[in-house]
Formats: C-alpha cells, structure tokens, sequence
C-alpha cells in the first residue's frame, strides 16, 4: 500500500493503528480496510485491540489484530471473506486467480 494510504489509515484510526503496524498489499483494498477498522471501532468498547499486520494469503486479505475478542474476530473473518472479490489493485470486482494467488480483476490480473 502506498504511503499517502497508509498514513490515511494511521489518521482514521490512531487507537487501532497506535505503534508499529503493516500494510502489505495493494492499495486496492484501501475501502474494505479502511471499513473494517471502523467496524471494530465500534464494537472494541474497553478493549484496546492493535492492528498487527495485513498482507494477502491465498488469494484473500489476512489481517492480524493483536488483543481482540471474539465479535472482533467475527468482523475480520467477514472481510477476509469479503476481499476474495475485491481487487487487490484497483478495488474492482476481483475474483481470486491461479498461478500466483491474488484476488484480481482482468486489468490488474
Ligand atoms: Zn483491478
């Protein structure tokens, strides 16, 4: 993700993105990131949950939020679900491909 992104992300949910945390994957799934965080915030309530990572795995995001609880756990697995059909380069309409897995539409492909 490239860092003007990034750092949107970092400004849209500094308790979420406190310290240290990765954005490796295309910029793509900067909406459903950017949604997903909002999710948790919601629901986070006295939890201090903490952005860890997030890179695609097997065609689909993987996002690693450390100090979560199950409801939280419940929205990212929504997400990672949801990203098998968004396109990690454009945010198009993807679909996950073969040879190198990667949720993508036929431009980016
Ligand atoms: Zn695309």
């Amino acid at each position: 993700m490239n860092y003007r992104n990034h750092a949107k992300i970092k400004l849209n949910h500094p308790t979420l993105c406190r310290g240290d945390f990765y954005l490796n994957c295309g910029d793509g799934w900067y909406q459903l990131i950017d949604e997903m965080l909002t999710e948790i915030e919601k629901v986070r309530g006295q939890l201090m949950p903490r952005l860890a990572y997030i890179e695609p795995n097997k065609g689909r995001m993987k996002a690693v939020v450390d100090g979560m609880n199950a409801e939280i756990q419940d929205i990212i697995d929504a997400y990672e679900y949801r990203s098998q059909r968004i396109c990690e380069g454009c945010g198009g309409k993807g679909q996950p491909r073969s040879g190198w897995i990667m949720a993508a539409c036929n431009d980016c492909r």
